[in-house]
């Protein structure tokens, strides 16, 4: 157990499996099996098709909610998708891939589900770090458009440093967005942000199983947070910016 006296939640997670070059899996009860071991007491997941999140979040509520990944180019039928998926079945937010559905992060085709996320006042959390898609800026830029929503930067600019460099000044610009850590290789940086763009808004993820838990929680034990940093990070700033009850 790396972080023992704080229960933890992890803002970023996956089941099922993802093949083509990652060949990578784990099941809802496998992920509880693991986080067990950590003391992650709560999971995000999103994962296509979102049926397999919804059922993982209705079968364990406690230690699961459930985001809708949702492609713009759908149109009505994506808003739609949300809503049901918020009002029928408890989802707790969007999840957007820049990169993967291969839209820019703050192209106009995105606006419709902004405007459903607002009016549902549920975060949205985007890819970052992959050009030409995925970039801080255009995240940035849709920040701006979009500021009573919570928007959340996955991975932080991830790999490459000129990436979280960006992800950090962009996210001190715009107040509305929350940094999250997974893959992200700088244990330094975790604090830099802190420090930068307030103790409020950078939550721990992990990005299992494209990551494992215990790599990522190494990194953040290692950032030399104080100990109301690391209780923020790990756990109270995902169930105050998120809206998730753990
Ligand atoms: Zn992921």
């Amino acid at each position: 157990m790396i972080f023992e006296g704080i229960p933890i939640v992890d803002a970023h997670c996956h089941i099922g499996y993802f093949g083509g070059w990652a060949n990578v899996g784990i099941t809802a009860e496998e992920l509880i099996a693991v986080n067990k071991k950590f003391n992650v007491i709560h999971s995000v997941v999103f994962t296509l098709p979102n049926a397999l999140s919804a059922e993982a979040a209705k079968k364990y509520p406690k230690q699961i909610s459930s985001y809708v990944w949702l492609n713009p180019f759908d149109g009505d039928k994506a808003v739609n998708e949300l809503r049901t998926a918020v009002r029928d079945h408890g989802c707790k937010g969007v999840k957007l891939h820049p990169l993967f559905q291969a839209f820019i992060a703050d192209d106009p085709i995105v606006y419709p589900i902004m405007d459903e996320a607002r009016r549902l006042k549920v975060p949205v959390a985007i890819h970052s770090g992959h050009p030409p898609f995925s970039l801080p800026w255009s995240i940035g830029e849709l920040a701006e458009v979009y500021p009573d929503v919570t928007i959340v930067m996955l991975h932080m600019g991830h790999g490459h440093g000129l990436y979280i460099r960006a992800a950090i000044h962009t996210a001190k610009r715009y107040p509305n967005i929350i940094l999250e850590t997974s893959g992200m290789p700088m244990h330094t940086k975790i604090k830099e942000a802190m420090d930068t763009v307030g103790d409020e808004r950078v939550v721990y993820g992990s990005d299992i199983p494209f990551h494992h838990p215990s790599v990522e929680l190494q990194r953040v034990k290692m950032a030399e947070l104080n100990e109301s940093q690391l209780k923020k990070i790990l756990h109270d700033n995902a169930v105050e910016k998120l809206g998730l009850k753990a």
